[in-house]
């Protein structure tokens, strides 16, 4: 069934309107009391958070330990993994790990209950209200905070850019770094290392940078004197907003170190391998590292927020934006205007509180307290050994116990993100809770029909109006073939099956696994193809059931609207056309696609499961363990990092990975889903009556999922696939190999499991890999049928 005959006629519609726009209602509702559980909760005010640094880590982790009913908290940030500037020197210089350093984003989101995007933001639109990304549809807001550090301003020096290293992002900056270590670890000879800037960032840096590779250089018994260091400053000292002892204190420690420093060297102009100052002097250097002063993104001069000379965000006392009331900002990328502060890591930690502060009094409507910071500051600068040096307006340290010091704090700063509580645990047995949230007369009526007794039948249908917007948005592909279709929506869609050709039919549905709907749209449409692909079909059509929880009408229409963006970016990257579908309300997000695909009449490219034979080389071109590692999600028991490769390997494509095992002849092939690795192959040993081995070393496993498992964190339909374990000959033998449980792991958008003559097997996978399958493995051997009733032997 199209759309539009699914909508309820107009007439309806306006009813139902009038019925829930009873004044008394509104006013009884208006100004606080809407009721809600945490289980039946509409979302009323969206606060987006854009960047993950100091400032906003405080925030999500105030929300989490104390929900606001009815907000909800989007946090988008280029980097899972955020820096903690403070201990950023210490991890160059390998007295931590980088997990050490870095904030776990996404887990400390999944803690609060706030939706986590990983992306990069390119600008506002202030007048819709709506985030803008580089890599997906826009995102609504009704409160923003802006909390995305400085920007390393290279565009002014000729080279810069193309040949010096910024210190941010620091992401990248990373790999740079271990790109330099490996270097020098294997280049024998003289390696030259600049730093240009000679604030506390650039001095700290330098030293810890020197004092890693020196130490690189002796474990591998080579002269540290290989390595040269030059710093260059444009002023007359470094540190020049620190007093004069620390100066001296760090000037004796770069002279000790054999530290040329170059003052009053503005550096002007980069090069391959060399830098020229003012007066006209070229330097020589291998690597040149940038940590100058900073300047704000370059897509906040398009916002129409007021910047200041630096490109940072004017802000008033209460860190509101002084030309927008409903943006904050925080940070180094806030510039308070009756408080000028330094940029550093300190001030954006203590600006978290008052932010959070700030958004809750502003989401209820009440008016923000001003935050007023301190005017001294306790800086400890470390000099990568183990030594620090405080410093504070006119007083000044240096030592061991200094470090010490700076440690014991910092450590104690990262416990409060990584010993996250467990709220579910503290939580109250789910006590209805008022939500503070001003709404307006409509937005009440809409939250209160939102929690009310809600239809089923056709009147759980998503309302008209929602629905057009929020489809007429999409931009489906459009074939010929499609003969009726969502331009001229009717009570079914039409196709033509082309002559010579044959349809395949599949279909698929899911409960959203992840609160992203963008991301989720994108993943279930690609599982549901995955159908049609494992067959050698090609895509035609597709019809979607889709279930979304009530609420404000604008939140669900972005929730629609999100997820099926996703969903139609990857059916038209198929060439596959959205021709109808139904949207009904429900408790849960969910979405499923029945698709159409064809093939050709005589079944010439057909895959099919029983095709194996003995002698085949079985393939797999996905790493497996989405199961395990979103059942450890919600427990916080996984890596940020972990769910972002799960969720990029859910949403490669198999069209690339079916087009490359026929061509190298293909003898059966399946995609991994729900049945699990062991599941599925059986599915395919049965037909084809043969045996096969599994070698469980050459198993592709997704990052983490092995931990997951063996911690016996596992996916609830886990019980269900080691039913399938009597398959298994060696079962007894093998249970405690740490693979084992992922053999019945679910997949959600799995890879394609599939044999091909063992001489073609070789190149098949290279030309999987280049086709970008990196994971694709020769998993086992198909063998002859034998006497054991079990058909699957288990190697290690
Ligand atoms: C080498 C070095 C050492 C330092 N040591 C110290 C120190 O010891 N103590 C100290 O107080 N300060 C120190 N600083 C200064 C400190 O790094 C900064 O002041 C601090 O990081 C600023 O924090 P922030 O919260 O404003 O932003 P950041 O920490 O820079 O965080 C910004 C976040 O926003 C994200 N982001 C940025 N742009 C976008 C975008 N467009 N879309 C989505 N996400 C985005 C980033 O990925 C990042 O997660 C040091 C600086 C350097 C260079």
């Amino acid at each position: 069934m199209s759309w539009s005959r699914m909508l309820p006629q107009p007439g309806v519609v306006r009813a139902r309107r009038q019925a829930l726009n009873l004044q008394s209602l509104a006013a009884l509702l208006r100004h606080v009391t809407v009721f809600m559980q945490s289980t039946n909760q509409p979302v009323l005010r969206d606060i987006v958070l854009v960047g993950g640094g100091h400032s906003h880590v405080g925030v999500i982790r105030n929300f989490g330990m104390r929900p606001v009913p009815g907000v909800r908290l989007t946090v988008i940030c280029r980097d899972t993994d955020t820096p903690y500037s403070g201990m950023l020197p210490g991890y160059i210089a390998g007295h931590y790990s980088f997990d050490d350093v870095h904030i776990d984003l996404r887990r400390l989101a999944q803690f609060a209950g706030a939706r986590f995007y990983r992306g990069q933001v390119t600008g506002l639109d202030r007048v819709a209200r709506k985030v803008l990304m580089a890599d997906r549809p826009p995102v609504p807001y009704d409160l923003l905070s802006i909390n995305i550090g400085s920007t390393p301003q290279l565009g002014s020096v000729p080279g810069a850019a193309d040949h010096a290293v910024p210190v941010k992002p620091i992401f990248e900056f990373n790999q740079r770094w271990l790109a330099l270590l490996e270097r020098v670890r294997t280049h024998k000879g003289k390696t030259r290392i600049a730093v240009v800037g000679g604030g506390a960032g650039g001095v700290e840096l330098l030293l810890a940078m020197q004092f890693r590779l020196h130490n690189e250089l002796r474990g591998l018994g080579r002269d540290p004197g290989e390595l040269v260091f030059d710093l260059f400053t444009s002023g007359a000292t470094i540190l020049p907003t620190h007093n004069a002892w620390v100066r001296a204190a760090f000037e004796r420690v770069l002279a000790e170190r054999g530290v040329q420093v170059h003052r009053e060297a503005e550096v002007r102009a980069v090069g391959a391998g060399s830098l020229s100052t003012g007066d006209g002097k070229r330097f020589e250097a291998d690597e040149i590292m940038w940590v100058t002063r900073a300047g704000g993104a370059a897509w906040l001069t398009d916002t129409g927020l007021e910047l200041d000379d630096s490109g940072f965000i004017r802000v008033a006392d209460t860190l509101q934006s002084i030309s927008d009331p409903d943006v904050f900002a925080a940070g180094d990328i806030a510039a308070m205007i009756n408080h000028p502060l330094e940029k550093a890591g300190v001030f954006a930690v203590r600006m978290g509180p008052p932010l959070a502060e700030n958004l809750r009094r502003r989401v209820a409507g009440s008016a923000p307290i001003p935050y007023r910071p301190q005017r001294r500051w306790l800086a400890l600068i470390s000099t990568g050994d183990k030594l620090a040096v405080a410093s504070r307006g006119l007083l000044g340290f240096r030592g061991a116990w200094v470090w010490r010091w700076k440690d014991w704090i910092d450590r104690r700063f990262m416990t409060k993100f990584s010993d996250l509580p467990d709220m579910a645990l503290n939580a109250a047995p789910v006590t209805p809770a008022p939500s503070p949230v001003k709404l307006d007369a409509d937005e009440a009526t809409q939250a209160i029909s939102a929690i009310a007794m809600r239809c089923g039948g056709c009147g759980a249908k998503v309302g008209a109006s929602v629905l057009s917007r929020a489809l007429g948005a999409l931009d489906p592909v459009q074939r010929d073939d499609v003969l009726i279709g969502l331009k001229s929506p009717d009570d079914a869609a039409v196709v033509r099956v082309p002559p010579g050709m044959a349809m395949v039919h599949t279909v698929d549905f899911f409960r959203a696994f992840i609160d992203d709907p963008y991301i989720f749209g994108k993943v279930a449409a690609n599982h549901s193809l995955g159908d049609i692909f494992a067959m050698g079909g090609v895509p035609q059509s597709a019809t979607s059931v889709v279930t979304v929880p009530p609420g404000l009408e604008a939140k669900v229409e972005d929730t629609l609207y999100q997820m099926m963006a996703g969903a139609v970016e990857v059916l038209n990257a198929a060439g596959c056309a959205l021709v109808g579908g139904h949207t009904g309300e429900g408790h849960e997000l969910a979405l499923g696609f029945a698709i159409n695909g064809l093939i050709d009449e005589q079944l010439s490219a057909v895959m099919r499961k029983g095709g194996m034979r003995a002698g085949d080389a079985l393939l797999l071109t996905k790493p497996i363990g989405t199961g395990t590692l979103f059942a450890a999600l919600p427990l916080l028991k996984v890596r940020g990092r972990w769910i972002d490769a799960a969720l990029d390997s859910m949403c490669v494509s198999n069209a690339d990975g079916a087009r490359i095992l026929r061509h190298f002849g293909a003898t059966a092939c399946t995609d991994l889903t729900g049945f699990g690795l062991l599941g599925h192959l059986v599915e395919m040993t049965r037909p084809s009556g043969v045996d096969a081995e599994l070698d469980l070393g050459a198993l592709p496993v997704l990052d983490g999922a092995e931990e997951t498992a063996v911690a016996g964190i596992l996916s609830s339909l886990q019980p269900a696939n080691v039913r399938l374990r009597r398959a298994l000959r060696n079962q007894a033998e093998m249970i405690e190999h740490p693979r084992y449980r992922l053999i019945f792991d679910p997949q959600t958008a799995g890879g394609l499991l599939a044999t091909v003559p063992g001489e073609h097997a070789a190149a098949c996978v290279a030309a999987l890999r280049a086709a970008g399958y990196s994971h694709t493995a020769v998993i086992g051997r198909i063998l002859p049928q034998g006497d054991a009733l079990e058909p699957i032997t288990l190697k290690a």
